[in-house]
């Protein structure tokens, strides 16, 4: 480890590897720094991503994917379901240990150095300027120095807030989530498995996804607002007893998820947020692993092109260009979220007895919101933009 680098990433997790891999990419030197022992573990993530979102960074191995997606299965509060099948694979559950591993190995393919057990406790400010990090590594107290800091310190992201960013969330758009990898129970290996209802998973949704036909990530999310009522954790247990009873638990996790907007800034003097800690998970779905390394890349390429134009102020096009990219899109996302952030049990009933009623090639995941929102045409329009891309 050197006193210096063009650029460091805190946190080696999906969008870190990807900032780190990119930026080094451009030639400039990179130090990604990770707290915990091991790059992906633990694991706090129920591993589905779809299949683009993996391929634009990493050629699909069965190393680390341990199904693939071809159907997904919504089941209302009175146990009706629809079922969504597709002639070919739309995404895969993944062995997260591995695959954040591999991650990283292309960033230190692409010349990063990386360290784990380094535990960034604050960084290095010079007349307003992010100008380093000071760390903890093998018990000793360290500074480094760097142009550019890259956060990407996850969910709980500390470095955002201490470079003066603001990072705040509404615990509203906070799921809480509980989730368990249980084995000894009988799910189809190719399915996505989602539960709504007050009684399943209130404000958010109860998952079954399967790795294998006799285990899988079985978890859920309910928003802030609802688990200072009862906690995910009381849910998932009711759920698990219900409906996998002989389950052995062989994993299990806790945790937030930022269903939110980007942060309204993500970059600032000498610092880059990207992934949970920008807040750049789809905040439809929960899904955070791909979008983070979608901001991950760009945040990684401007850096190096930064250090190499000498021209610091370039990273400022992050913000400009995360919009384009996927922020706008999210914007679209949590429009549709808040649009069905109050749907009752009745709601979801009468809308997959719709679905139920058409023939099963009419049945889409467009047609399905375009049902749920019928009562508000303003957000129909929301619908059309993002399932026509
Ligand atoms: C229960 C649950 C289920 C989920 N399911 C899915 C899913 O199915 N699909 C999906 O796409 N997303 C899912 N997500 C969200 C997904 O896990 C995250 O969006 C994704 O991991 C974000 O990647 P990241 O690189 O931004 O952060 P992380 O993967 O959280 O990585 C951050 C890294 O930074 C390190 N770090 C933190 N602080 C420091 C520090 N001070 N110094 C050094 N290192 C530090 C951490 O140890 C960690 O390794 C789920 C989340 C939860 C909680």
């Amino acid at each position: 480890m050197k006193n210096e680098y063009d650029v460091i990433v805190v946190g080696a997790g999906p969008a870190g590897s990807i900032a780190a891999r990119f930026a080094a990419q451009e030639g400039v030197s990179v130090l990604m720094l990770e707290k915990d022992r091991d790059v992906g573990y633990p694991v706090r993530c129920a591993e589905a991503i779809n299949k683009a979102g993996v391929e634009m960074f990493i050629k699909p191995d069965y190393k680390w994917i341990t199904a693939d997606v071809t159907k997904f299965s919504f089941t209302a509060p009175n146990g009706k379901e629809v079922v969504l099948e597709f002639d070919s694979v739309q995404g895969y559950v993944l062995e997260r240990r591995i695959f954040d591993y591999e991650l990283a190995k292309t960033a230190a393919a692409a010349g990063a150095e990386i360290i784990t057990r380094a535990y960034v406790n604050g960084l290095i400010m010079e007349g307003g300027k992010v100008s380093g990090v000071t760390m903890e590594y093998r018990g000793e107290k360290k500074e480094i120095r760097a142009k550019i800091v890259i956060g990407a310190d996850g969910t709980e992201s500390r470095v955002g807030r201490w470079a003066g960013l603001q990072t705040h969330i509404d615990f509203r758009d906070m799921e809480s989530c509980f989730q368990v990898t249980a084995s000894n129970i009988s799910v189809d290996p190719n399915t996505l498995y989602f539960h709504f209802g007050s009684q399943v998973s209130p404000g958010g949704y109860f998952w079954i996804f399967p790795k294998g036909k006799d285990t899988a990530n079985i978890g859920l999310g309910i928003n802030g607002a609802e688990c200072k009522k009862r906690s995910s954790l009381s849910y998932l247990n009711e759920n698990l007893e219900k409906l996998f009873p002989n389950a052995s638990i062989l994993t299990q996790v806790a945790g937030g998820v930022p269903c939110s907007v980007t942060l309204k800034k993500i970059s600032g003097e000498g610092i880059m947020l990207v992934g949970d800690a920008a807040r750049q998970v789809n905040p439809l779905s929960g899904g955070g692993i791909a979008s983070g390394m979608i901001g991950g890349s760009i945040a990684g390429r401007l850096a190096g092109e930064a250090v190499k134009k000498n021209n610091l102020s370039h990273i400022f096009d992050y913000d400009k260009e995360w919009h384009k990219e996927r922020g706008k899109t999210h914007e679209i996302f949590n429009r549709l979220k808040e649009g069905i952030y109050d749907f009752k049990d009745e709601d979801f009933n009468k809308i997959m007895g719709k679905m139920l009623d058409l023939p099963p090639e009419k049945r889409t995941m467009k047609r399905l919101f375009m049902i749920a929102l019928a009562n508000k045409p303003g957000l129909l329009i929301d619908v059309a933009k993002v399932f026509l891309v």
